[in-house]
């Protein structure tokens, strides 16, 4: 999403809000379980921000807008919540909700925990386990910084072809239809493709420019003590079905474990990369 669209959807959502849509959908669906799912809680705007824009979910100060209203209307649960609920060992809740967050980006403790903490709601976060503590960035992280710190208004990319910009929003555009065409690869072509933007842009990474992106396993332990809950979002963020099914089994497996021996408790939740109904399969 680009940042003028999403100002558009946001001040959209407000407008909704006002007309009290969501109320009236929310007093229709007392049995609904409601998920909401987040991935950064950052200012975009913010003098400096070079990572991928678009992977902010809200601002701090529409965070705590989302979750004063959140609290008035919905009871929120945990996922071991959940599992007790579908074991039938409980009942859902009316207005039953989740509030997760996936990646672990340092964001969700920084400016969402002290948010939550605020309205007492617990939460959920889907960790990547390779990328924790590490300066190791998200494809779409370093391929954002070379956009937006590149000095040419024109190159020739892989899959995209000849392209220029004149300004913020069409860079802006380019890379977003860059980072769509490349997410569509096979994992090692994708890997291979992500290598050639720097030098395409002109644009060397400095070391340590990822630094303190992603949580520690310090931080996670000290979350856990304040009540978030902690599952899987994989280890190194594949599309779990463009890779063979012994590697996502290996992916899942290994970051289950991961977790449970750092915050030496079970782990029962995952979430898949990249959300869509086709990046994911059943076995039976
Ligand atoms: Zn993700």
């Amino acid at each position: 999403m680009s940042i003028s669209r999403a100002r558009v959807v946001l001040s959209l959502l407000d407008t909704l809000v006002g007309l009290k849509i969501f109320d009236v959908i929310h007093y229709a669906t007392p049995n609904f379980l409601t998920v909401l799912n987040y991935h950064r809680i950052e200012d975009p705007f913010k003098q400096g921000f070079d990572t991928f824009k678009p992977n902010i979910s809200a601002r701090p100060q529409e965070f705590s807008r989302q979750m004063e209203y959140v609290k008035a209307r919905f009871n929120v649960i945990t996922c071991e919540q959940l599992a007790a609920c579908l074991r039938g060992e409980k009942k859902l809740p009316p207005h039953a909700a989740i509030i997760t967050f996936d990646d672990g980006y340092t964001d969700n403790l920084t400016n969402a925990l002290p948010i939550l903490q605020k309205y007492n709601l617990p939460a959920v976060i889907f960790l990547t386990t390779d990328f924790m503590g590490s300066d190791l960035p998200f494809y779409w992280d370093a391929v954002a910084y070379c956009f937006y710190h590149t000095k040419k208004n024109d190159a020739f990319l892989p899959l995209t072809g000849e392209c220029s910009w004149h300004d913020e929003h069409s860079r802006e555009r380019i890379m977003l239809r860059w980072i769509e065409a490349v997410k569509k690869l096979p994992e090692d072509e994708k890997r291979a493709m992500i290598q050639q933007i720097g030098p395409l842009l002109d644009v060397e990474i400095p070391a340590g420019a990822f630094a303190n992106l992603h949580l520690t396993w310090e931080q996670v332990r000290a979350m856990r003590r304040s009540g978030i809950e902690f599952g899987s979002h994989t280890a190194a963020h594949p599309i779990l079905t463009r890779i063979p099914l012994e590697q996502a089994r290996r992916e899942i497996q290994e970051s289950k474990r991961k977790i449970e021996a750092e915050i030496a408790e079970p782990v029962i939740s995952l979430a898949y990369p990249n959300g869509g109904s086709a990046d994911f399969f059943l076995l039976m």
